[in-house]
């Protein structure tokens, strides 16, 4: 089955195999005459990034890339990444990559233009406010993974190296004006990113589903979501080059992400200071979390799970939801505890303070206090 679509929602997106042959068409959509790819150090010299460059110098784009950036991007990775953007004096950005690059270059398009310090623009209140919206440059986003779901988010994460916490940087123009989404792009994603990313488009899905906030158009998009990797992430996992499954993997992470705006939970809460402080991987330790967290959750979202389970042919209702994402970690090869993670003595205040300040914890259904959440990160220990 091969499975092509333009969709025009949230964004302009062009969907299919193949379809990175039309990467300077999209430049020219954005109205970009010199981009910058920004991408990785590990995609940096793979195969479809050379192609991709290819691509952009035959159509008289120029070949510029800048892959100076960390699996969890810093600060200093903008600056750098901002640097080597205005001395070459580019109008746009090809974001490429998984959540790293993504996040990177739509943070320099964003920043690029602007007087004021990175931080001025957290995601706090009405600071985005404060951006020049004139002077964002526009982007494409190419993601070369299935989870991260950047490639229509309005927002980066970026880590302060100094504090070691993750900060969000948001600004409705960061959502980029072109994607595409071209599943050959992940064939050669080794099966621990495969898995991690997947599950990071899973807990985007169950997050954003659990959350107490009104937003319907969420709601189902999260539902359907969850069926997609339920569905294919497993095949994926087993077939790196099973097309079908890998397209329908690259939608369960739009649908995450698109979903998500309804909010996000102590999944994420937990897990963004532990990749801030261990340098783990994002999705993987969102795996690690999620059995703790829908047991911590239970009194609050018990009905609404078995209804999940019920959509996706799980029996059992809440319990039996529960065994089914045990044996979905399993048998993708996700540890069980962050001692299996790698991480020997985490710093348990230092995470409960993290969390406690993560804008995840917000949608959370269950408020997380000092205590309950101490109680729940020993729980994964
Ligand atoms: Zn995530």
């Amino acid at each position: 089955m091969s499975i092509t679509a333009n969709w025009s929602y949230p964004t302009s997106i062009r969907f299919g195999a193949g379809r990175i042959s039309e990467i300077a068409d999209a430049c020219a959509a954005a109205g970009i005459t010199k981009p910058l790819l920004i991408t990785d150090r590990g995609l940096a010299s793979m195969d479809i990034t050379t192609k991709t460059l290819d691509l952009l110098e035959a159509a008289g784009l120029g070949r510029a890339m800048f892959s100076d950036v960390d699996p969890n991007p810093n600060e200093k990775n903008a600056e750098a990444g901002v640097n080597a953007y205005n001395a070459g004096g580019h109008d746009g950005v090809v974001a490429f990559g998984g959540g790293s690059g993504l996040d990177l270059g739509k943070l320099v398009a964003f920043l690029a233009g602007q007087t004021r310090p990175l931080w001025d623009f957290e995601d706090v209140g009405d600071w985005w406010t404060r951006a020049d919206a004139d002077a964002i440059a526009p982007i494409v986003a190419v993601p070369t993974t299935a989870g991260t779901g950047s490639e229509v988010g309005r927002a980066s994460v970026i880590t302060n190296s100094e504090t070691e916490q993750k900060k969000i940087i948001f600004h409705p123009k960061f959502l980029p004006a072109v994607v595409i989404c071209d599943p050959e792009l992940t064939v050669g994603m080794p099966g621990f990113i495969t898995a991690g990313t997947g599950l990071d488009a899973f807990a985007h899905c169950v997050e954003a589903f659990c959350s107490p906030h009104y937003h319907p158009m969420s709601q189902g998009m999260s539902l359907e979501g969850m069926r997609l990797v339920k569905e294919y992430l497993p095949r994926a996992f087993a077939d790196g080059t099973d097309i079908e499954a890998r397209a329908h993997m690259m939608s369960a992470a739009i649908m995450g992400a698109t979903g998500f705006q309804k909010g996000l939970g102590a999944i994420h809460a937990l897990s963004h200071p532990i990749g801030a402080i261990y340098h783990t991987h994002h999705g993987t330790t969102n795996a690690v979390c999620m059995p703790a967290v829908l047991q911590f959750n239970k009194p609050a979202i018990k009905h609404l799970i078995a209804d999940a389970a019920n959509y996706l042919g799980i029996a059992g209702g809440f319990d039996g939801f529960c065994a089914y994402v045990d044996d979905l970690n399993a048998s993708l090869g996700i540890h069980k505890t962050l001692t299996e993670l790698g991480i020997a003595d985490p710093d348990i205040g230092r995470i409960v303070a993290g969390a406690l300040n993560d804008p995840s914890t917000g949608g959370n259904p269950i408020e997380m206090t000092k205590e309950n959440t101490t109680e729940l990160l020993l729980a994964i220990v």
